[in-house]
């Protein structure tokens, strides 16, 4: 018979992760680039204070456990406010792509069914439709104080977010609950049909806070800047994990661009920041320009898409910041792998440093990962076999929002979409996306590496590789760039792939873009350049 232990069984939620960087970590500051230019701080103690009005304000608008809030924002404090208030009163953040087209943000919060939508006066149209379209829709707030709200007749009765909390007291009754309920809401990018709705429990998003904070993807004593937004995947996990550790954070606001970017980092003097590879392109070239990093610069993680050689070389050989690889998706809220040097790699040759680099990571603790053949037969370790990478873990997705089907193997593992290789140190290698995988001839090309090797060339700014239908081989790659400087010629290009792949695996055409289709979420978009390309057949 099994003995129960007898340790308390406190619920893991989400807000006292903010109630404990309020009472230990209080001046800890939380630094936001607004909306409106302006730079605004504050700490976590007074961060809580405001949490609290704001919980107030929720419940006097209605607000019951188990609604959906929207929010239409980027990275601010005023975000970080909604993200643990609408959490602690046992209702579900959903956090909303503003960057989706019209008919879409309608989709989404509809079927979401959100009663109130907070939007940043950057996104006052978007907000406007939305007002109009949207039927469960009951208030909209704008994130701001009055002397910057919008004044039009469009949004009804519009509140204004500090005119809001400001009338409200403090000492805010907290109720404590299971720790499954639902605290957040995120719907996947909809590449592949419509978007489907991931929704966290407190208990994952706590947990996956200590994977954030054990693996380096965030660290104690680091000054954060997540430059992934917050309305995607949680802004991989910072800002809960900031306030467990009590780490100051810097929240960029509309900055994405490399001026910005980093004149705020040098300004804030951050120590380690979260973005995808597009937004570091941009910060790059502003390192280049201005011949130095921001001054206390230290790691960048590198997530969302595949970290490029050139850009590890250009981080860490040119300016010393170190780049940390790592991989997830929403439906792992999203941290899955992490890619930190193990010993041995360290006093390793650069060349095999860096091939290393390139791998995605290794699994954190929590998330048990395989791979697996076509009929779900587990494929061994040895970082050649490549099969579809399928986890499972505490902040793994069980099912999506309002779908019955599951979405699990008929064993309880996630099938990612993603195909790779996993090999004996453990570190994961994704080769591509199921969905964009190039079968020539009955073997897997990988379309990842492919663009990886070809960013190598001095005249390729930008890569996207994608089969083509071939006669003989029924498909094969065809690289897409964007040319730095003079356009290369498919010769040139493949001369200098023969050095780095297999001959089999080098582009049987090559055609020169001005621009790649970015979809949303900053990846390119391949079914963009499918259809643009659609015309070429190879024989
Ligand atoms: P999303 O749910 O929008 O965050 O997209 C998740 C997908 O992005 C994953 O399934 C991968 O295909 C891709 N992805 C995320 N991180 C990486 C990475 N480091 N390298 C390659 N692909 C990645």
């Amino acid at each position: 018979m099994l003995l129960a232990g007898q340790m308390m069984d406190r619920p893991l939620l989400v807000l006292p992760l903010l109630q404990h960087a309020a009472r230990h970590h209080a001046d800890s500051t939380i630094v936001t680039l607004g909306v409106e230019g302006t730079v605004h701080r504050t700490t976590y103690a007074e961060t809580y204070e405001r949490v609290q009005r704001l919980a107030h304000a929720l419940v006097r608008l209605g607000i019951k456990p188990g609604d959906r809030v929207a929010t239409l924002a980027l990275n601010t404090f005023r975000h970080l406010d909604l993200y643990f208030a609408v959490a602690g009163i046992g209702a579900v953040c959903h956090t909303v792509n503003p960057r989706l087209p019209p008919d879409q943000l309608r989709y989404l919060l509809s079927h979401a069914e959100d009663r109130l939508l907070f939007f940043d006066t950057c996104f006052a149209e978007q907000a406007a439709a939305l007002v109009a379209g949207v039927p469960t829709l009951e208030r909209v707030i704008a994130l701001t104080d009055t002397a910057h709200a919008p004044e039009d007749g469009r949004f009804g009765d519009l509140l204004v977010y500090d005119t809001l909390i400001a009338r409200e007291g403090v000492a805010f009754p907290w109720p404590e609950f299971d720790e499954n309920t639902a605290a957040g809401l995120c719907y996947t990018s909809g590449t592949t049909g419509l978007p489907k709705g991931v929704l966290y429990s407190h208990r994952s998003l706590v947990l996956h806070s200590f994977a954030v904070a054990a693996n380096g993807l965030a660290s104690a004593g680091d000054v954060l800047m997540p430059v992934v937004p917050m309305f995607h995947v949680n802004a991989w996990g910072i800002p809960h994990a900031a306030p467990l550790m009590g780490a100051p954070l810097v929240f960029g606001g509309p900055a994405f661009d490399g001026p910005r970017l980093f004149h705020l980092m040098d300004e804030e003097a951050v120590t380690c920041a979260q973005g995808v590879p597009t937004l570091w392109q941009g910060l790059v070239a502003e390192m280049r320009a201005r011949g130095r990093r921001p001054k206390a610069l230290t790691r960048v993680v590198v997530g969302g898409a595949a970290v490029s050689d050139a850009m590890i070389r250009a981080f860490e050989d040119e300016f010393g910041v170190e780049v940390c690889h790592a991989w997830g998706m929403t439906e792992t809220t999203p941290l899955g792998v992490i890619n930190r040097p193990k010993e041995k790699f360290k006093t390793a040759p650069r060349e095999r440093q860096i091939r290393q680099k390139l791998k995605q990571g290794i699994g954190v603790y929590g998330v048990d990962i395989r791979i697996a053949d076509g009929e779900g037969r587990s494929l061994p370790r040895d970082g050649a076999s490549q099969g579809h990478i399928q986890v499972r873990g505490p902040w793994i997705i069980r099912s999506y929002f309002k779908e019955d089907h599951s979405p699990l193997t008929a064993d309880g593992w996630f099938d990612t979409g993603d195909i790779g290789t996993l090999d004996p140190d453990g570190y994961m290698e994704i080769t591509d996306r199921a969905k964009d995988v190039i079968k020539s001839g009955g073997e897997w090309i990988s379309s990842s590496m492919l663009e990886n090797a070809a960013l190598g060339h001095p005249q390729v700014a930008q890569a996207a590789v994608i089969g083509v239908p071939h006669e003989r081989w029924l498909e094969r790659p065809l690289l897409v760039c964007v040319p730095r400087g003079a356009p290369p010629t498919l010769g040139e290009i493949n001369a200098f792939l023969a050095t780095r792949l297999p001959k089999w695996w080098l582009p049987d055409a090559l055609e020169c873009v001005d621009a790649l289709p970015i979809g949303p979420t900053g990846k390119v978009l391949k079914t963009k350049l499918r259809e643009r390309f659609k015309h070429i057949r190879l024989e």
